[in-house]
């Protein structure tokens, strides 16, 4: 059990020790920290920020000890722990939006909460539907013509399994897919968002146009992502 001298983070006391503590458990957990060198920079506050951003409405980027990101933090879970691959059965669409920004690719995951903050601070109600979702949801969804593809970016895993989504699906939930979420300019603020941040945007495919997808790498590399995913 990892131990905690003092705060850490955004205005934290940032003790060398304390700081490489929190790195290498960020680390374990499948974030980015930057190096494990004991110095609370950006890199370290924005995993610090997208860690939080699984369980909390407003992440502070800072840890404290005994409180709620540091008991989450410190308890196992980590990627080298044997996966539960019971918690990712169902409906992905209706877990929470905490079990969903945990199904994405860790890279995917910062961009996508920082996507969702500046919608929000555009006047927005963004929601994930989809991060990731079963190759069994997917032939559902290409045999009813919802998708043009039996292999999605959103079905990524991880070798051993779990969820490793190279997409999310980004809806206002005022409106879903109606027509609202054109007319309040939704979707058109969602591709400027997605696209400030590097990602793919499907509502830029001409051939079909699917508004609420963003997607971190384009789509030549579907190929490799599903050898990658060992599907
Ligand atoms: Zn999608």
């Amino acid at each position: 059990m990892s131990v905690l001298q003092a705060s850490v983070g955004v205005k934290g006391k940032n003790l060398e020790d304390d700081v490489q503590t929190v790195q290498s458990l960020l680390k374990s957990k499948g974030y980015d920290p930057g190096p494990v060198d004991g110095v609370c920079g950006p890199d370290t506050i924005a995993a610090i920020r997208t860690f939080q951003a699984t369980f909390l409405a407003r992440p502070d980027g800072l840890i404290e000890p005994g409180r709620k990101t540091w008991v989450r933090l410190s308890s196992s879970g980590g990627a080298s722990t044997t996966p539960d691959l019971t918690q990712w059965s169902g409906d992905s669409a209706k877990w929470t939006q905490e079990k969903k920004l945990q199904s994405l690719h860790p890279e995917l995951r910062p961009k996508v909460v920082a996507v969702l903050r500046a919608l929000e601070q555009r006047g927005f109600q963004p929601k994930i539907y989809y991060g990731w979702r079963s190759v069994a949801v997917q032939l559902q969804l290409y045999f009813q013509g919802n998708s043009k593809v039996k292999f999605s970016f959103h079905n990524a895993q991880k070798p051993n399994g779990t969820p490793n989504s190279y997409a999310a699906d980004i809806i206002d939930s005022r409106f879903g897919w109606s027509p609202g979420a054109e007319q309040s300019g939704f979707w058109k603020a969602l591709g400027e968002e997605a696209k400030a941040r590097n990602l793919t945007w499907g509502g830029d495919w001409v051939s079909f146009r699917d508004w609420a997808h963003v997607q971190l790498v384009p789509n030549s590399e579907l190929a490799r992502v599903k050898q990658e995913s060992g599907l």
